[in-house]
This record gives C-alpha cells, sequence and structure tokens, in this order.
C-alpha cells in the first residue's frame, strides 16, 4: 500500500475519525478508510467462508498495514526521528514523522515497512509449509475458511510486493530517490521518483479503465494525489533552499498589550486582515492569539476577558537566519503561524503559512527577494 512519511506537524489532519496510541504514536483512522471497510464488509458476505473468519481476515489486514507503518516509525526512532502519527487511508497508512530523514536513514525507514509484510508472508508460509496446508494459487480466489491463513499470508506478500515499486508515494520510491540522491541532488531525485509515481498511476489508472477493474482506478488515484504531493513538496524545497526566513516573514503587524480584552482582539480582527496577534508587554513577547483561539475565548468567556487568558504561550518559534527550507514542513499546515524571534527574544516578524504560499508564488515566477526586506518596518 503505498504510505509515505510526510514531516508535517501539528494537530490532526482534516477527516480523521478516533485515535488510538501504540508504541506511543498516536494512530488515526481516516474517514474514508471507514467507507472502505463499510463496503468491503457489504460486498464479501455471502460465498463459502463465514462472516467471523471474514471479520478475522480484514483485522487480520488491517494489523499488518499498521505493523508496517511501526516498522517505519520504529527504525525512525532509532535515527532518532519521532513519528508524529499514522492517518489509516484506505490504501494504507501515511505516518507523519517530525523531520525529513537523511537520504542513507530514508533508505532503512522505507525499506522496514515492506520488510515486516515480507517477514510476516514468510513466517505464514513457512507454518503452511510445515503443516502441509499450502493451496494452489487458484483456490485462494475463493475464500473459504480453510484458506484464511493462506489468504492472510499472500495478502502480506502483495502489501510488500506494491511497495517495493520504485515510484512515489509507495516506499520503494523512497528507497529510489535514497540511491539516487547519491548521484544528484535531493530535489532532482524527488522529482524523479514522483514522475515515475505519476506514470505508474496513469497506466495503471488506464488498464483499470479498460480492464474495467475500478478498485486500481481507485488505487491508481491515490498514487496520483501521492506523488503530486511529493512533487510539490520538492518544489517548494528548492525554491526556499538558501533563502532566510527574514525573507518571508511579514513584518508589519499589530500587536495587542497583555492587559487588552478579546473585545479589542476581536476589534483588530475585524480591522485588519491579520489572523494572528503577538501579545506584548511593553518589548516583551508573551504569547499567540490566534483566530481560532480567539473565537473559542468569545464563546466561553466573554468579550470582557483579558486576551492573556486565551493566549498560546508556546507557539512555533523561528529565527530570522534559519534557511526557510529547514522550516517548509512546520508551516505545511494551513492556518499555521510562526514567531520570529532575534537574538535577544525580540519579536521581529510573523511568518504565516499563506504568506509563505504567496513568497513561494512570487519566488516561482523569478522573483529575488529584497535582502533588506526585514529591515524596511520597524
Ligand atoms: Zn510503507
Amino acid at each position: 500500500m503505498p504510505d509515505q512519511q510526510r514531516p508535517l506537524s501539528g494537530t490532526t489532519p482534516q477527516g480523521s475519525v478516533g485515535s488510538v496510541r501504540l508504541l506511543g504514536v498516536p494512530i488515526r483512522l481516516h474517514f474514508t478508510f471507514v467507507l472502505l471497510l463499510v463496503f468491503l464488509i457489504v460486498s464479501g458476505l455471502g460465498g463459502s467462508q463465514s462472516m467471523a473468519y471474514y471479520a478475522v481476515y480484514l483485522i487480520a489486514l488491517f494489523a499488518s498495514v499498521l505493523l508496517h507503518e511501526l516498522g517505519h516509525a520504529w527504525v525512525g526512532s532509532r535515527y532518532g526521528i519521532h513519528t508524529i502519527e499514522v492517518v489509516m487511508f484506505p490504501i494504507g497508512g501515511v505516518s507523519r514523522m517530525e523531520r525529513d530523514p537523511k537520504p542513507n536513514q530514508e533508505l532503512w525507514i522505507a525499506l522496514a515497512g515492506p520488510l515486516v509484510n515480507l517477514v510476516l508472508a514468510g513466517v505464514l508460509f513457512a507454518l503452511l509449509y510445515y503443516r502441509h496446508a499450502i493451496v494452489g494459487l487458484r483456490d485462494l480466489l475463493q475464500p473459504t475458511d480453510t484458506n484464511l491463513i493462506e489468504r492472510i499470508a499472500f495478502g502480506n506478500l502483495i502489501l510488500a510486493l506494491f511497495n517495493f515499486i520504485p515510484a512515489y508515494p509507495m516506499d520503494g520510491g523512497r528507497v529510489l530517490r535514497s540511491i539516487l540522491a547519491r548521484f544528484k541532488t535531493e530535489n532532482e531525485a524527488t522529482r524523479i521518483a514522483a514522475w515515475a509515481g505519476r506514470m505508474l498511476a496513469i497506466s495503471m489508472g488506464l488498464y483499470g479503465l479498460l480492464a474495467t477493474h475500478f478498485l486500481l482506478v481507485f488505487v491508481a488515484f491515490f498514487v496520483y494525489l501521492g506523488a503530486a504531493q511529493e512533487s510539490a513538496a520538492a518544489m517548494g524545497r528548492t525554491l526556499t533552499a538558501g533563502m532566510p526566513v527574514r525573507s518571508a516573514m511579514v513584518t508589519e503587524f499589530h500587536t495587542l498589550e497583555h492587559g487588552s480584552t478579546i473585545r479589542d482582539a476581536a476589534n483588530l480582527l475585524l480591522a485588519t486582515s491579520q489572523q494572528d496577534f503577538p501579545v506584548m508587554h511593553g518589548d516583551q513577547f508573551l504569547g499567540l492569539l490566534g483566530r481560532n483561539a480567539l473565537m473559542r475565548a468569545l464563546a466561553h468567556d466573554g468579550q470582557e476577558a483579558y486576551v492573556g487568558g486565551a493566549m498560546d504561550r508556546e507557539p512555533p518559534r523561528l529565527s530570522p537566519d534559519q534557511d526557510l527550507a529547514d522550516v517548509l514542513p512546520l508551516m505545511a499546515q494551513s492556518g499555521m503561524c510562526a514567531v520570529v524571534m532575534d537574538g535577544n527574544e525580540h519579536l521581529v516578524g510573523l511568518l504565516t503559512a499563506e504568506n509563505l504560499s504567496q513568497f513561494l508564488l512570487l519566488r516561482r515566477f523569478g522573483m529575488q527577494p529584497d535582502p533588506q526586506h526585514a529591515d524596511v518596518a520597524h
């Protein structure tokens, strides 16, 4: 199943339901995954297998995908890269890691997932072989209670092989990229792996349409999305590499005093196009009041409450000289706002996702940012 280790930080992605923790990693189900389960349950009923065995089959496949993801997470943690969460999509899991691994680390993190499935398949097949219970491939197409273990083993084999395909967003695409990165720049390597992913998706989709195999079209669609997302991320890295945070940050913004009320903040929200307001005590930065926190405070505490009670005291902090490419993963979430502090703990700017996307657009059309940009205001 295609999956990715997109380094997104922050809170719950949209559309996920429920959450449990395994090995310290939060696992979420995307709502489309629930739809798939319903589809599988409805379409799989009847036939010559009992309902209980069908449920065991589905749970076993789900667990296999989960173990695959935990394989990535475990090797990642060996390199000190924390997995923020695993989201289960219909065609597989997506592990979100806190940062991009280095190419040689990525090789092993990517290999770990499909290797888990390969080992599971190997162990199950060995068990069946030992018991002389292996049946032919053709018999597997007819699901029965007796070939349950073999179907689970075969499912794991498919999972492993599919993920070894050297195209983004499959794990094989990451392996390909980490190998290419030894000869080419990382961005070129990403672009090639993403291109391979798009080509794979298009051929898979066409074949699926011609052969009226619509599950394949469905998978192709997700593969295409994943590949497109990866190449956009690579483009973002190319456009921001070597650029300091100061070249993209907002330097003209309104602030609130720590004695201001929610009413003052709401008025400022209406009067400006700003969504996040730094709360200051003179020169000292105390916290950041975002639009959502403002709305929550308005609903719960009323308009006479102080902004100090509603603000975020630990918003993401950046330094003006930090490389923009390094902060891109952090900022990928829309609505995200980071404060930019200089060496003396003075607030010098804000970096928002909206502003960053405008910066990327301008860069794409060839604009060289003004190195003096940060000195224009204040
Ligand atoms: Zn994987």
